[in-house]
């Protein structure tokens, strides 16, 4: 029995919000309740830094977040396990091993799946992936193996294709290439996009920039090319042709993780959990949500990036903490977005290509900034 006025706030996921979330908890408890957190890992890993860990500048240690020891500084506990479901009512949680832990407040900040990976034919069975981090170790296992084996026979027998053309998938594609060209191996590469441009969140000078950098680097982009199936060494196209491909790396979009599918919650056309600009659930059960989990409906143009689950943190926190401490869950702040944001791009040669306001601009100085960034980051989120 739990005492009155003392409630149970469940942290799902250990995602960009929701160290942030811990972080504030730490500075200045939350009052009138208690904190659990559950994450499938210890440790979540900033995606951010992802491409440095798969081109080798980066050892995975850098870009891991202790997320059990913020829970305890935060006051909280920290419980390893995968949610399954919330309840329409907010007021239970389903955990993969059958557990039901029964909450009075949910926050879920548990990410996006790379779309189409669980439907297109042979995605799931041939194609590696960035996130969570042990995938991007299985692909950077097999990018060794495939150097391994070209020092072998003197000459490359393996080809890798990059399955969608944003900036994750552009840095990655960057990343293998450097990879393997530090270690004397020529690995062909081709990246395939949908959409008829490359970067197509971007404005067209980015995509054009990038373009550029992809031609020096001899590597082959097909546009307007969708991904129909994966076999071990090949992708299938739409249009009738097939890229070779014995390293296929699937990076095409956000879709909804299985936690947010299968919740009972109020949701977009897109399977994400629809929430007001105070982050709350718009079907008024007590349950939060931020990152690339949800949909803002006051602002649906808002991509999933994991800047906005950034600024989403602190208006998270402080609705979390007003929600907790009165019955009313009265809103404390709401949430702004803002409508641009500096996004740059490792091109994993020493330089970057950097996006602020609508500007494109190469060169070292925007990977200096891009490091600085990332490492502060990560170093906020750090003991000490
Ligand atoms: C290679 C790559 C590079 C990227 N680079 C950038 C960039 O530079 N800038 C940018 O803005 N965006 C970038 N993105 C996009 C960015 O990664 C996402 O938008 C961001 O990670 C979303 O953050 P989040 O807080 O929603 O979730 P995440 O950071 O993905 O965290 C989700 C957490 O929830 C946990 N979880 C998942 N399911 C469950 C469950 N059922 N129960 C409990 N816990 C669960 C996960 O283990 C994880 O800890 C990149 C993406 C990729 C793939």
């Amino acid at each position: 029995m739990k005492a009155p006025h003392h409630r149970r706030l469940v942290l799902l996921g250990g995602g960009h919000a929701h160290i942030e979330v811990l972080r504030q908890a730490a500075r200045r408890r939350f009052e009138g309740g208690e904190i659990y957190v559950i994450s499938p890992t210890a440790h979540s890993h900033y995606t951010g830094m992802i491409p440095g860990f798969v081109r080798g500048f980066y050892p995975e240690s850098a870009l891991a977040i202790d997320v059990d020891w913020l829970a305890r500084a935060a006051g909280g506990t920290f419980l390893e396990g995968c949610a399954v479901t919330v309840a329409a009512d907010g007021r239970s949680i389903t955990l993969d091993n059958g557990d039901v832990l029964e909450c009075d407040l949910v926050s879920a900040d548990v990410g996006s799946e790379p779309s189409g990976m669980r439907d297109v034919p042979g995605a799931a069975d041939h194609a590696f992936t960035a996130r969570p981090i042990n995938r991007s170790r299985a692909l950077v296992r097999a990018i060794e193996h495939a150097i391994a084996r070209a020092h072998e026979r003197g000459v490359s027998e393996d080809a890798v294709a990059i399955v969608g053309g944003g900036g994750g998938a552009v840095e990655i594609a960057f990343a293998i290439r450097a990879r393997a060209a530090a270690a004397g191996v020529s690995l062909p590469l081709t990246l395939i996009e949908a959409k008829p441009d490359l970067l197509p969140e971007f404005e067209s000078a980015m995509g054009r920039t990038a373009g550029d950098v992809f031609r020096n680097r001899s590597i082959d982009v097909l546009t307007n090319a969708k991904a129909t199936s994966v076999s071990a060494d090949t992708v299938q196209l739409a249009d009738g042709r097939s890229v070779a491909s014995t390293i296929t790396v699937w990076l095409g979009g956000a879709a909804p993780v299985a936690l947010t599918r299968n919740s009972d919650l109020p949701k977009d056309a897109h399977h994400f959990w629809a929430v007001d600009s105070s982050l709350r659930s718009i079907g008024g059960a007590p349950v939060w949500g931020a990152g690339d989990c949800v949909a803002l409906r006051d602002f649906p143009w808002v991509p999933k990036a994991g800047v906005y689950a950034v600024r989403e943190g602190p208006v998270l926190a402080e609705n979390l903490r007003a929600a907790l401490a009165s019955d009313t869950h009265r809103v404390a702040v709401t949430y702004q977005p803002q409508q641009s944001y500096l996004s740059i791009l490792d091109t994993a040669d020493g330089s970057a290509i950097m996006r602020w306001k609508g500007r494109v601009f190469r060169g070292r100085a925007a990977l200096w900034l891009k490091s600085y960034i990332d490492m502060r980051f990560v170093d906020r989120y750090r003991q000490g």
